[in-house]
């Protein structure tokens, strides 16, 4: 292959996890990935895997007689606009792995259908953005992070494994406009009950017990009041919760960045509430913010983007017409475990992996749409694949990063076959639901 045949493209975005990160480059020939430079191994992973369409969908997919047999996009729409207006409670799940164009088309449908749309916060972060809408929070971006914080918090999360590079370009082991010495001016604190890759990098590691991070976050909030706290709370003596505190006093700038280690624990939301009141009470000495670390790369999105459109980030049935909300009663696993779904769209993520049995035993009863490039769990239980491009490398889209930075993604790579962007999928599904409720 000469040099002329291989084209570099600049700038790229990873969609993979909540970094966004916005410098990958890209070595393309015959339409093929051939060399990533600037992605961690899960990014690179993400861009390679385009290259292999033996487990791909290339074509809508119809279930007969127990194999899937390919049917032209026509049947496809058809029979899926079908499938969600018979339905009496459809559910339409997922949307964290796609553009926000597709994720704003998603809730078009969802209306039209008079369906529930949720997304993958229901399972991760939805106890953070309860919390949030509760007691908001103290906020920067991880530019401003990177620039200016001197004293990094992991509370339940592992960069290393979930956010490979996230230390290294917005934290700890980065230079920043005001931190020119990068690690060797910024403490790094870990939270977190194992002893995790991140926990070995850290100059502190405190290791609270499992489940108890609302008690520890309680007696540093009593210890920054002058209560008396007492000799050990939730397995960390009283000397080094009071050490840790004034190092969290004396920042030039603090960030707590915390994970499901947190939110999915035993308190959830109610440790999210706890922690932002901890970051407010700190901000009385000196500057501090508090960010969840968000997995999939529109997770962020996906919460936005609902919020403009009917006020409410997850969670929300139209069954009435209009939008309600209510987590703990409209998620995916709620209205699944309840028997309440009687048809499924699922996009740009794999419940069939995820789900508690409950729920995946009823979506194995109910006709399930998977919008969905590859072969996953959630296919084996679909009943019609509809085959999408892949966003961010086979078709251009915007997505939020974690800090709610909306960020451009690119196009690398022509999408095979019959795919279709994830956008164009949902809007001929409303089109198509429009004409026939006509
Ligand atoms: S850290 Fe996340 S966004 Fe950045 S390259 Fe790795 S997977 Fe992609």
């Amino acid at each position: 292959m000469t040099e002329e045949e291989v084209q570099k493209i600049t700038d790229v975005v990873c969609p993979f996890c909540g970094c966004l990160c916005d410098d990958v480059e890209i070595d393309v020939a015959n339409n093929k990935v051939v060399t990533t430079y600037n992605a961690c191994t899960i990014g690179t992973t993400k861009f390679f895997s385009v290259n292999e369409t033996e487990h791909r969908f290339t074509k809508p997919m119809l279930r007969k007689n127990g194999k899937f047999v390919p049917i032209s996009w026509d049947e496809a729409i058809e029979r899926a606009a079908k499938i969600l207006l018979n339905a009496e409670r459809p559910l339409l799940y997922g949307f964290s792995s796609t553009s926000n164009e597709a994720i704003g088309e998603g809730f078009k449908l969802a209306e039209e259908v008079g369906g529930v749309l949720d997304q993958t916060a229901s399972v991760c972060h939805g106890p953070s953005v309860l919390a949030i809408q509760d007691v908001g929070r103290s906020a920067a971006t991880l530019g401003e992070i990177r620039s200016r914080a001197n004293v990094i918090v992991y509370w339940g999360s592992n960069p290393s494994a979930a956010h490979p590079r996230h230390m290294s370009r917005y934290s700890m082991f980065v230079r920043g406009f005001f931190r020119e010495k990068g690690a060797k001016e910024r403490t790094l604190i870990v939270v977190d009950p194992r002893n995790t890759d991140a926990a070995k990098l850290a100059d502190i590691h405190i290791k609270v017990e499992q489940g108890k991070d609302y008690e520890l976050v309680s007696a540093m909030r009593a210890a920054l009041r002058g209560i008396e706290i007492p000799e050990m709370v939730a397995g960390i003596p009283k000397k080094d919760i009071l050490e840790v505190l004034e190092i969290m006093k004396k920042a030039y700038f603090g960030v707590v960045f915390f994970g499901m280690g947190l939110t999915q624990t035993f308190g959830r939301h109610r440790n999210i509430d706890n922690a932002i009141n901890l970051i407010r009470e700190l901000n009385s000495y000196t500057k501090w913010i508090i960010s969840p670390m968000r997995g999939h790369y529109n997770v962020t999105g996906a919460g936005t983007v609902w919020t403009w459109q009917t006020g409410y980030p997850m969670s929300i049935d139209f069954a009435r017409g209009y939008p309600r909300y209510n987590p703990g009663e409209y998620c995916a696993n709620d209205i699944l475990v309840n028997g309440e779904a009687d048809a499924a769209l699922i996009i740009a993520s794999d419940p069939g992996a995820h789900f508690p049995a409950k729920s995946i035993r009823h979506l194995a009863k109910i006709p399930v749409i998977a919008i969905e490039p590859h072969i996953t769990p959630t296919t084996e239980l679909a009943e019609l694949i509809l085959p999408p491009a892949i966003v961010g490398v086979e078709t251009e889209g915007t997505a939020y990063r974690m800090d709610h930075v909306p960020i451009r993604l690119r196009k690398v790579v022509d999408a095979p076959d019959e795919c279709l962007p994830d956008e164009v999928i949902l809007e001929r599904l409303t089109q198509k639901v429009r004409e026939l409720k006509k």
